[in-house]
């Protein structure tokens, strides 16, 4: 691979919430993956899905991680389904570095649903 990886700083706040340092609204803990509402929301819902492994971003993942990638997107769609925004529409978002607006660099799937969403997105 062409691209350098970037070292997993162990101190960032999505690896405290795996451990347990910090809280967390967690919906969803399972063998691989995580999720939990978003501090922040930018939406009626706004979760985040991440997985256990410490992959800084999207572009740090391997084959290694194919199924664990999967598994992100099919949690997602689940937690969007439970949370009853199949049929409204939902947004699924990684955003991968600072220049697309990362800003924890843990990789994390967006689920945003409950408003509009404008395309392109900013
Ligand atoms: P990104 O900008 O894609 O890296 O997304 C990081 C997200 O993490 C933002 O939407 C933040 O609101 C959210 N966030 C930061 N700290 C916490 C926290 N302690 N608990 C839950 N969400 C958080």
């Amino acid at each position: 691979l062409a691209s350098a990886a970037l070292t997993y700083d162990q101190t960032n706040v999505f690896a405290r919430i795996l451990r347990k340092e910090i809280p967390a609204e967690i919906l969803h803990d399972d063998e691989h993956c995580v999720a939990f509402r978003d501090v922040s929301p930018q939406a009626p819902l706004h979760l985040l899905v991440i997985p256990k492994r410490p992959i800084a971003r999207l572009a740090d993942a391997t084959p290694a991680d194919q199924a664990v990638l999967g598994h992100l997107l099919l949690t997602a769609g689940e937690l969007a389904r439970q949370q009853g925004y199949e049929e409204g529409g939902y947004r699924v978002v990684i955003n991968n570095g600072a220049g697309a607006g990362q800003t924890v660099f843990h990789l994390h799937v967006h689920v945003l649903a409950g408003r509009d969403f404008a395309w392109p997105p900013g």
